[in-house]
């Protein structure tokens, strides 16, 4: 690449010796490695002063590329900051010179130590696409769309948001292998985004599921659940699961509270008022049972479910009449 090193002269600070240092203008990884090596280690552009040994920082200009990765990051002084206008002006002018679909999309940041940051967090080339969606659509002219300003705000931020943005992905990788009937990777993948983000609902939610409706495993699916409620107390399908899940390992009185929870949160659930009437049943308590499967009976959507809903009224009926015949 022309002219990625120069020779530019420079101040010690603390000396006042004027110097002539060899700096990198523009640090193409791709073709030199050991320039990212050397931004990890503090040790991009900085000299030791000839005269005094203080070290010198050159923190100009430098365009920072990795082709691999797609990745051009425009890097200025932090003194640069109040200019960010005119510098997104300047880059949205060169942008029209280039043919669209030779344009990368464009990073404006301040700082080496930011810049090192950001390509840490940015080696996964997953989360260059997340930082494109999450900027896609700011500014008005379109060509701004290929232009993302990485502020204080957004670095510092950074961790959190890219955690939860893996740990969508790693869901959406998840769901796929639940739907298509692979639950153990499913299990691995759900497991995976609750690494990145432990209090990821979604995940949390449907490992839940996988273990309740396919592996059989009460207890996990159970914890899985339990961690959800913490999270969404009042979320109508968590409520509906949990009750099941207590239902299923025979907590009736558990079950009984999520499924009235339920009724509360779902009034025109056919099965939440059912599952209720099941846990009064169970309970001996006979009239309440009554009042709820009559309620499901009424909002019941198909025959099937309505004569399901009369078998157990029925059951419930026969089995009660001896009881009340003494
Ligand atoms: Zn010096």
């Amino acid at each position: 690449m022309e002219n990625s090193h120069g020779w530019v002269s420079i101040t010690c600070p603390e000396c006042s010796a004027a110097q002539n240092v060899f700096t990198c203008k523009i640090a193409d990884v791709s073709e030199e490695p050991e320039l990212r090596q050397k931004l990890f280690k503090g040790e991009l552009n900085i000299f030791d002063c000839v005269q005094c040994g203080a070290k010198l920082h050159y923190d100009e200009y430098l365009l920072y590329t990795d082709r691999e990765k797609g990745l051009v990051i425009h890097v200025f002084s932090q003194d640069y900051g109040p200019k960010i206008n005119d510098i997104c002006d300047r880059l949205v002018k060169e942008f029209r010179l280039v043919p669209a679909d030779e344009l990368f999309s464009n990073f404006i940041l301040f700082g080496y130590a930011n810049l090192a940051k950001i390509v840490a967090l940015i080696e996964r080339p997953e989360n260059i696409k997340n930082m494109r969606a999450q900027y896609a659509g700011e500014g008005d002219r379109d060509l701004y769309r290929r232009l993302f300003i990485l502020s204080q705000e957004w670095l510092n931020a950074g961790r959190e948001k890219i955690g939860q943005q893996r740990a969508d992905e790693l869901f959406n990788e998840a769901y796929a292998f639940h739907r298509n009937k692979e639950y153990d990777a499913a299990v691995s993948r759900y497991r995976e985004a609750l690494a990145e983000k432990p209090n990821h609902y979604s995940s949390l939610f449907n490992l839940g599921l996988v273990y309740f409706n396919t592996l059989e495993d009460n207890t996990l699916s159970l914890e899985c659940f339990r961690a959800c409620r913490e999270i969404r107390p009042n979320d109508n399908d968590l409520v509906f699961c949990l009750g099941q899940i207590h239902l299923k390992l025979e907590n009736i009185d558990d079950a009984l509270g999520c499924f009235l929870n339920s009724v509360v949160l779902q009034p025109h659930s056919s099965l939440a008022w059912f599952n209720a009437g099941l846990c009064l049943g169970l309970k001996g308590r006979t009239n309440e049972t009554f009042d709820c499967l009559r309620i499901s009976l009424d909002l019941a959507a198909t025959d099937e479910d309505r004569t399901l809903i009369e078998k157990t009224i029925e059951r419930f009926r026969t089995n009660r009449q001896p009881e009340i015949a003494e």
